[in-house]
């Protein structure tokens, strides 16, 4: 059977070895979850809801070992692993207390003995391959509400985000739900391409834009529904009236908070030029001021990049930008071993020609360029294939709403950003995916709607 290493990116060492679901356990995992969705969706909705509630309490109880873990695989400072930890918690109580809400059965028409209800089906067994760098998040966006609506799970892990994705399957199984209702894979690509030749009912995928539309095209000839978060270059615009000081402590935060690998990690910002300059100034020694190095110290902001082959995308992106005429003002280069690392990195004089500017960085580095006005900082703004987040900062409210009203994003910010909120829906435009989580829409995209038509006799 194949082995999967997992390895500490901050330090290179061996962590665990993972026996591999190949094409032969995945088949036998996806009859065995086939088999048992059923029952786990005639069980009663309060019983599934006591199964997450026990799961909840479970990672608050275990809330150190489990940080420990992800800081370990993933290369995440462990204050950062702690705010993934209890940021879930939230999450999880906004699904529980809408669940029953979202799922209702609810009559539309009434009349001369003729009823006519919609409810709100489980899909039945959806799939959900993921991404390593929120993995709670982005697993539990998925796990938590597709179990609450009757679904089984057959979830793949990143294979950089394992030993996480093992201890979620194990506390939802030691809370209640079944062991062939909630089924970990463990793997990379090959598990995941084996889990899509399955029988699925949803796939339901978090990683980049590559990948999702390699799984498109997978399950193309099939329609199996489909969501797919992706990638983003997320812009934001510092206004003529904005807080310069305050814009670029939030900024900074944003670029490189989990070491900038977020979907939602601000990528481009444009300043205008009449407070460029402080604003830079502020920006830079904000920066310099992150605390780089062991994920393990409480005082750590930047810690290891997760994946090796990301610094070479990293150096690539800077050496254009050099060679193109963009200024160095700080990092630029990668940062001894052992483990992956990379200095954070802030350039200005950046444009878009530069990859810098138009494909997704994934690491701690950011371009800031100078604009004129709002319409250049707006066609600026839209100028990518992606479109997750946007934001504005500026003192007026109006203003923020308007120029964010012409921005192609599925969420937009002003004087905020690289925020989630479970009520809101997560989702993106163009190369940044189809189709959403969170929110009660997020509930509801695990079921089917059932269209009742009722005579009585
Ligand atoms: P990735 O695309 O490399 O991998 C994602 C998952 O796909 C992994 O589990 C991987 O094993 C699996 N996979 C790889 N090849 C496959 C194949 N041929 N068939 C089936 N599965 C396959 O992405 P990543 O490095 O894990 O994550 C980083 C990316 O995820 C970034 O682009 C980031 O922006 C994006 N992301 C998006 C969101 C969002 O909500 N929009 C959230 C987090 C991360």
């Amino acid at each position: 059977m194949p082995i999967l290493t997992v390895r500490n990116p901050a330090t290179g060492a061996a962590v665990a070895e993972l026996p591999v679901d190949d094409a032969a356990s995945t088949a036998r995992k996806a009859q065995a979850a086939r088999a048992a969705q059923p029952a786990w969706a005639a069980t009663p909705l309060r019983e599934r809801l006591a199964a997450i509630e026990r799961f909840r309490a479970a990672l608050v109880a275990q809330t150190d070992t489990l940080a420990a873990t992800l800081t370990n695989e993933v290369g995440k400072p462990i204050t950062q692993a702690r705010n993934e930890l209890n940021g879930l918690l939230p999450r999880i109580d906004f699904f529980a207390a809408h669940a029953a809400d979202a799922i209702a059965e609810q009559t539309v028409f009434d009349d001369a003995g003729m009823r006519e209800r919609i409810g709100h089906a489980p899909l039945g067994v959806v799939a959900n391959i993921s991404a390593w760098n929120y993995p709670y998040f982005v697993g539990c966006n998925v796990i938590v509400p597709a179990l609450l609506t009757g679904n089984a799970v057959l979830y793949k892990p990143s294979e950089f985000a394992a030993l996480t994705g093992l201890h979620i399957a194990r506390l939802l199984h030691e809370a209640g739900v079944p062991g062939d209702v909630m089924v970990p894979l463990v793997g990379g690509g090959e598990t995941g391409a084996a889990l899509l030749a399955q029988r699925i009912d949803g796939l339901f995928f978090t990683g980049s834009h590559a990948t999702g539309v390699r799984i498109a095209q997978a399950l193309a000839a099939r329609l199996v529904k489909l969501q797919l978060e992706l990638g983003g270059k997320d812009p934001t615009y510092v206004r003529a009236d904005a807080d310069a000081k305050a814009a670029a402590e939030s900024l900074a935060d944003g670029a490189m908070y989990n070491t900038g690998q977020s979907c939602c990690s601000v990528e481009r910002i444009y300043v205008h030029e009449s407070l460029h300059d402080a604003f830079v100034e502020r920006f830079v020694a904000t920066v310099e001021g992150f605390k780089v190095g062991d994920p393990t110290a409480a005082d750590t902001y930047i810690g290891a990049i997760t994946r090796a082959p990301q610094l070479a995308v990293l150096d690539a992106q800077v050496a254009d930008a050099v060679a193109k005429g963009a200024r160095l003002l700080t990092g630029g280069r990668r940062l001894p071993g052992p483990g992956n690392w990379y200095a954070p990195t802030v350039f200005t004089q950046v444009d878009h020609t530069m990859e810098l500017m138009r494909e997704e960085s994934f690491g701690p580095i950011i371009g800031i360029q100078k604009v004129r006005s709002d319409d250049e900082a707006v066609a600026l703004m839209n100028d990518t294939r992606y479109g997750l987040t946007a934001g504005v900062y500026t003192r007026s409210e109006a203003t923020a709403r308007e120029l964010l009203a012409r921005v192609n994003a599925g969420s937009v910010y002003w004087n905020c950003c690289d925020r989630v909120s479970p009520r809101l829906p997560w989702s993106g435009v163009g190369d940044s995916g189809i189709g959403l989580t969170l929110s009660v829409d997020g509930i509801r995209t695990f079921t089917r709607p059932k269209a009742w038509h009722l005579r009585q006799p």
